[in-house]
């Protein structure tokens, strides 16, 4: 018999991975009562993470996740010919991070809630969340909530939602089973795409392989695992992989193509990590950009609920911000697609030139700096103030160590012709010497002033 039960919240959160995990501490930071639903993932997956990254998540306020994550291992990267070894990675069983983000979540006092969201109702009082907490049983949990954070990943429906996607793309994965070896993963490109492969301490070995969607002409299910594994013996680097090894479990598709949500928040929801907007794997850097996006949501959720007269500001501060993240880790996969220059077949043609031709950064030009007024978070809220836009930084710089950049940018462009910038900032910024001395380095060598 069909068992209904009642929950209300103030803010509801779907998806429990670093997103939304991160949106959920930083709310309950805020003081709101938060509840979390979320489910694992259908499918075991390693990813790695660099120390920036294990960096991000302590910051995210994430102990539990953390714990056992093992110590970083070498990592090959065979490209364009070339075999660098210099680099190394923590390579991570997503499983247990997203259980210890879940621990961690219960620790901070939020409520979460092992299920399948399964329908979302929208009305004017807010939302209704129905969520299947046991596939076995006809238990539905009703959610009632005035807000909600959409961070269940790329799974996330977006269908109305005005998208970007770029080449669609696909990444196979599966598991091997060898002996014990020592902890290691390696990245390869090949003709048709690039492979990641990884081992952990007792023989696990897992493969990945990723290929254009439209032109990979991949066949039938029942036949892929061969054909990932003619390609894997192809590939040099794969061979410690393979040694004395054997394929365990089915193959797993994961869809890779990036995609950039062109409208990310509205009045009374918000999309965080993944479902905002989701990068190339190639980057290694899914979980940092999640992470990026679910730090900044709580204060534009903040302003939404306690000052909707500014929504319009936070509603641009945030979409400006996944705007410019996205393009940004585009551009960065773009370039290493561009470094591989052995092969004209479609995979590397379409990602050789995608999302444009702009550099991903430009050097920064002294006559391009502007004093504007941009939204920033102040206090838990967004708020208007005046920063410091260059051509290299549109989204402006508000401080730096504490200092207003805008009054030092005035003061200098209406400094004497004959003032050094370091006497014309003491003056009318009453900077201690060294404070100025120090300010003045900072300027000449992030070309904010022009070096005679
Ligand atoms: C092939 C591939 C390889 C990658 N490799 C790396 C890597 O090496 N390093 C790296 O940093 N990033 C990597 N990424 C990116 C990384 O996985 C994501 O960017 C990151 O996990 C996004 O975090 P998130 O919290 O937004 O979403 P997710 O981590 O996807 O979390 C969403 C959560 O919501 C749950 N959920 C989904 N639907 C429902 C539902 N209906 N009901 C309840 N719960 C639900 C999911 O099970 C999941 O727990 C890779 C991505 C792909 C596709």
């Amino acid at each position: 018999m069909l068992q209904v039960q009642q929950t209300m919240a103030h803010i509801i959160v779907l998806g429990g991975g670093p997103a939304g995990g991160a949106t959920a501490l930083g709310l309950k930071k805020l003081g709101y009562e938060v509840i979390v639903v979320t489910q694992p993932r259908p499918f075991k997956a390693v990813e790695g993470i660099s120390e920036r990254v294990l960096e991000g998540l302590r910051n995210a306020g994430f102990k539990q996740a953390l714990i056992d994550l093992p110590a970083a291992s070498p990592r090959m990267a065979s490209w364009n010919g070339e075999t660098n070894s210099a680099n190394s990675e923590r390579l991570i069983n997503r499983h247990a991070l997203d259980r210890g983000i879940g621990l961690d979540l219960q620790a901070a006092g939020i409520m979460v809630i092992d299920g399948r969201v399964d329908k979302v109702n929208r009305s004017d009082a807010g939302y209704v969340v129905a969520v299947k907490t046991d596939a076995e049983t006809d238990v539905i949990q009703v959610i009632s909530a005035d807000f909600l954070v959409e961070a269940r990943g790329r799974s996330a429906p977006g269908a109305g939602l005005k998208r970007l996607r770029g080449s669609e793309t696909v990444s196979l994965l599966q598991y091997w089973q060898g002996e014990p070896c020592q902890p290691q993963s390696a990245a390869e490109s090949f003709k048709d795409g690039w492979a990641w492969m990884a081992a952990w301490s007792d023989g696990t070995r897992y493969l990945q392989l990723t290929f254009d969607v439209v032109s990979a002409n991949l066949p039938d299910k029942s036949q892929l695992i061969d054909h990932c594994n003619r390609i894997l013996r192809t590939l040099p680097s794969a061979a410690p992989f393979l040694d004395k090894a054997e394929p365990s479990g089915i193959i797993h598709a994961r869809t890779s193509t990036p995609i950039l949500c062109r409208e990310a928040v509205g009045d009374n929801w918000i999309r965080v990590g993944d479902a905002a907007m989701a990068v190339d794997p190639l980057s290694g850097n899914g979980i940092f950009q999640a992470l990026s996006s679910a730090l900044q949501a709580p204060a534009v959720i903040n302003t939404l609920l306690q000052q909707p007269q500014r929504a319009a500001l936070a509603k641009q501060f945030y979409q400006q911000r996944v705007d410019h993240l996205f393009y940004r880790f585009a551009r960065i996969g773009r370039d290493f697609y561009a470094s591989e220059e052995r092969w004209d077949t479609p995979f590397w043609l379409t990602r050789r030139h995608w999302p444009d031709n702009q550099p991903l950064h430009q050097e920064t030009d002294p006559n391009s700096l502007q004093v504007v007024t941009l939204p920033v978070v102040s206090n838990g809220l967004i708020t208007a103030e005046e920063v410091v836009t260059t051509n290299d930084q549109p989204l402006g710089i508000w401080h730096l160590n504490g200092l207003a950049m805008a009054p030092v940018v005035r003061a200098l462009q209406q400094r004497g012709i004959d003032e050094n910038p370091q006497d014309c900032l003491q003056r009318v910024l009453e900077l201690p010497p060294q404070t100025a001395a120090g300010l003045t380095r900072w300027l000449y060598q992030n070309r904010w002033l022009a070096t005679q």
